[in-house]
């Protein structure tokens, strides 16, 4: 049996009830077999594989905090801190009901190899809890959010792990978290990403994963000597991703059409109008239905559909695995000519598989989703030198970033025979510069 497929058994084995990390060491190794190949004896007695698929650590905690009825609620917290060969933890924090420990170390393992495609001196980390923020008052919140760090606090520093946002964790969170830190701690340090302006914040933060993906997007489509003027562009979900994703693409002459939430979606053929959807979800938190109240052009349909639209561009920024075979297979006969993921591991291994057979151009998200985590490092940077940068420095770098991670895994690809496969050539990207400071750190 190949180290590979021999690694594979056994992660297969040893984490049997968490089918999402599975997929990601699956879709990782998988692409990772010709550079395991040519060093397989060397990787294999220095088990390399099976180090890079345990995580540093697990953390499990009690979450208790109050309600506004007085009554005590529990949560589970979590941090896998997975590696960190190439600089401190790095990675958000989910606040999601579907939370658990399978879905935080596929999200923490995936972020090994984008934190690394960023080029930038960040290790491998994600966390979270089962807390549904929707629907909460902001007391119930900011309770949480104190009874989260006041245990995860051990854990974390600015130079040892530093959590950030992700689904349901945005500022609102972060600065409940920051304060309580600060005042256990005592320490003003940059031990969060994603803080407000006033606190050690960085300009452009906000935007940065939406933007980035079109950074990506659009490097993409040059190389394939297309252009993103009168692009039709499907972008689902409508949280931070989704929002500035839709806004960066419009800025650059395409059309964005359809949005989604948890319970539907929004067809808009005249295109998004960003600032309504900014308001209805940045400032409501309400539901897109309230978006369709208040648009004529824009039609609400329950359930699921985003990927039926006939478009150009499909930018999956939701949530992992909400694009399917039959959503690939819809999407090539009506003419797509790429996907370019914003969310983590939106595509399924089928359906992935399906557009790369299919011509449809494809970026996963550890690439093309990594100007969030960049710019995050671009946060500690500044927090560092005590400093801020402006909006148009930090939009600069972010975008030289995203067109930096866009030929190196191009190069990556070709260099082991599989042009066009974005794929691998992430993998293979993110890998070897982990696989190197791992090797060169000895047995840990
Ligand atoms: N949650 C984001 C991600 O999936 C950002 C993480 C960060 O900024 O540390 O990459």
């Amino acid at each position: 049996m190949s180290y590979v497929d021999e690694v594979l058994a056994r992660v297969k084995e040893k984490n049997a009830s968490e089918p999402e990390f599975l997929q990601a060491v699956e879709e990782v190794l998988d692409s990772l077999r010709p550079v395991i190949e040519a060093n397989e004896e060397k990787y294999r007695k220095e088990a390399l594989l099976e180090r890079l698929t345990e995580p540093d650590r697990q953390i499990k905690f009690r979450v208790p905090w109050v309600d506004d009825k007085g009554q005590v609620q529990v949560n589970t917290g979590y941090r896998v801190q997975f590696n960190n060969a190439i600089g401190p933890y790095k990675g958000g924090l989910r606040l999601h009901p579907s939370v658990n420990i399978g879905i935080i170390k596929f999200l923490g393992f995936e972020q090994i190899f984008k934190n690394s495609l960023t080029g930038l001196p960040i290790g491998g980390g994600k966390g979270g809890s089962d807390f549904d923020p929707k629907g909460k008052s902001d007391r119930e919140v900011m309770a949480f959010c104190q009874s989260f760090i006041t245990e995860l606090y051990k854990y974390i520093g600015a130079d040892v792990d530093v959590p950030a946002g992700d689904i349901g964790t945005g500022a609102r969170e972060i600065g409940y978290m920051y304060g309580q830190y600060k005042r256990i701690t005592g320490l003003y340090e940059g031990v969060l990403t994603g803080k407000g302006l006033t606190f050690g914040g960085s300009l452009a933060r906000t935007e940065a994963t939406g933007y980035g993906l079109l950074y990506i997007t659009r490097e993409l489509m040059k190389c394939h000597g297309m252009d993103m003027k009168d692009k039709i562009c499907c972008v689902s979900g409508s949280g931070n991703v989704a929002i500035y994703a839709a806004q960066k693409a419009q800025q650059m002459g395409a059309k964005v059409v359809t949005v989604s939430d948890s319970t539907g979606w929004i067809y808009d053929p005249e295109g998004i109008d960003v600032e309504l959807l900014k308001e209805v979800k940045e400032v409501k938190r309400a539901r897109l239905t309230e978006y369709a109240a208040a648009r004529k052009s824009a039609e609400y349909h329950e359930g699921r559909g985003v990927w039926q639209i006939k478009c150009d561009i499909a930018l999956p920024c939701a949530t992992q695995n909400e694009l399917h075979l039959e959503d690939a297979k819809q999407l090539a006969a009506n003419g797509c000519k790429a996907v370019c993921e914003g969310a983590n591991m939106p595509t399924t291994l089928e359906a992935t598989k399906y557009l790369q057979d299919n011509g449809v151009l494809f970026i996963c998200g550890k690439a093309s989703n990594a100007g969030g985590v960049a710019t995050s490092a671009l946060e500690m940077t500044q927090n560092s030198e005590r400093l801020s940068w402006t909006f148009e420095e930090v939009d600069a770098k972010l975008e030289q970033i995203m067109v930096n991670i866009y030929h190196n895994i191009d190069d990556a690809a070709k260099r082991y025979g599989m042009e066009g496969n974005y794929v691998a050539g992430a993998n293979i990207a993110g890998f070897e510069k982990v696989a190197n400071a791992m090797l060169a750190q000895g047995v840990c």
